[in-house]
């Protein structure tokens, strides 16, 4: 048997050949990477001409003498709970894409470079309750009538084409938002991506569903390899509405059926859907599959790549694993789908934290009084918790 060389267990060639630009234009391995304080990231300048030196920052070699020995990564967490559970973590599939090359050092270079993941800044037209002000301008508006504080986001003016110009071994680029489509920080990356390097190049986008692309983005993505456009959408109808409030399910239905049929004249385009799994949704994922199986055999199916369930965990009072023990025996989920059994696993992984659901109900009161409406007329399977 071949033995296992024991830095297998945290090696990751994103470490190496990927970056992740916050809004701040501060820097981290990927968007998975957990910290406690953004304040430690080393952070990019405007104009990108301390690239180098960033990537190569005290923090970047750190991590990376960890991964070559070893050591465990605290930041790399997510990938190890779910390695430890069994599954696919962003790590293995890091080095699937990017095999190990075998002498790498601890520093790298913004050649090696071949993915990047950009935050387009805060900018949303939702306040989804399963996101916050970090993210959406909208819940900023909201924290500030409800009186509640947060940390705000730094939105950074920055010019991206100069990162571009220094990264020619790109493959590929994630957005993330806020709502990409809304960003003007997007438009300009695609400007500045040369038509040789587009033509190798994937474009990964999450959006919220709600806004239709600009005719220039478009027109811009047939440049490109291929184009994977993620649909955020977090329940049937209302449910959907609710949770992803002030989201209308007539908006996100006319831009589904415009995004299939774009889709069917344009094959560079791929389409999936991914579904925050809470406390608020989890009784409705069954009839959302359902929906979208029918939906979506109206098409090709090379169109679409996956129905994606994610179980959310944090925050941790929305967590299915908090959610009473009475009410998860009540959950109806379909366990012929790999997805909805992913689900049932990690709702049942735990016994729930019962101190967690006061934080719960709290929220919920304060945002439904707000924005005038009623969880238990919406999703009335979990109105016993209010
Ligand atoms: S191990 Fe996971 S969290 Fe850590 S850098 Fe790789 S993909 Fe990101």
């Amino acid at each position: 048997m071949t033995k296992r060389h024991p830095s297998e267990a945290t090696y990751c060639s994103y470490l190496w050949q990927h970056a992740c630009v916050r809004s701040g234009l501060q820097l981290q391995p990927c968007c998975r990477f957990v910290i406690d304080s953004k304040d430690s990231l080393p952070r990019l300048h405007q104009n990108f001409d301390n690239i180098t030196k960033t990537i190569n920052s005290e923090f970047q070699q750190d991590i990376r003498a960890k991964a070559l020995r070893g050591d465990i990564i605290d930041g790399c967490e997510k990938c190890r709970r779910t390695e430890q559970k069994g599954g696919f973590s962003l790590r293995n599939l890091a080095n699937r894409e990017f095999p190990r090359q075998g002498d790498e050092g601890l520093l790298s270079q913004p050649e090696d470079i071949r993915y990047l993941e950009i935050f387009t800044g805060s900018l949303c037209n939702l306040k989804c309750l399963t996101c916050g002000p970090d993210l959406s301008t909208t819940w900023q508006s909201e924290f500030h009538s409800l009186g509640w504080s947060f940390n705000k986001t730094e939105s950074v003016d920055a010019d991206y084409s100069r990162l571009i110009s220094q990264t020619p071994n790109l493959r590929q680029i994630k957005f993330v938002g806020g709502e990409p489509f809304l960003s003007r920080s997007h438009d300009q990356i695609l400007d500045a991506i040369p038509g040789p390097m587009a033509e190798k190049m994937k474009l990964v986008y999450y959006t919220n569903a709600t806004i239709w692309p600009n005719a220039k983005v478009l027109g811009q993505w047939k440049r490109f390899a291929r184009v994977e456009l993620w649909l955020s959408i977090d329940g049937l109808g209302s449910v959907n509405d609710y949770v992803r409030f002030p989201s209308r399910w007539s908006d996100v239905l006319a831009n589904m059926t415009k995004y299939f049929e774009f889709a069917s004249e344009n094959p560079v385009l791929k389409l999936g859907v991914n579904c925050t799994v809470s406390i608020y949704n989890v009784f409705s994922v069954r009839k959302l599959e359902e929906w979208m199986i029918q939906f979506r055999s109206h098409y090709s199916p090379d169109i679409f790549h996956m129905f994606h369930l994610n179980p959310l965990i944090l925050p941790a009072h929305m967590d299915i694993q908090n959610m009473p023990e009475g009410l998860k025996s009540e959950v109806d989920l379909d366990l012929n789908s790999e997805q909805q059994r992913n689900v049932m696993d990690h709702m049942r992984r735990r016994e729930a934290n019962h101190q967690l659901l006061p934080l719960l109900v709290d929220f919920t009161k304060a945002t439904d009084r707000h924005r005038k409406q009623n969880v238990c007329d919406v999703i009335p399977e979990i109105a016993s918790i209010f």
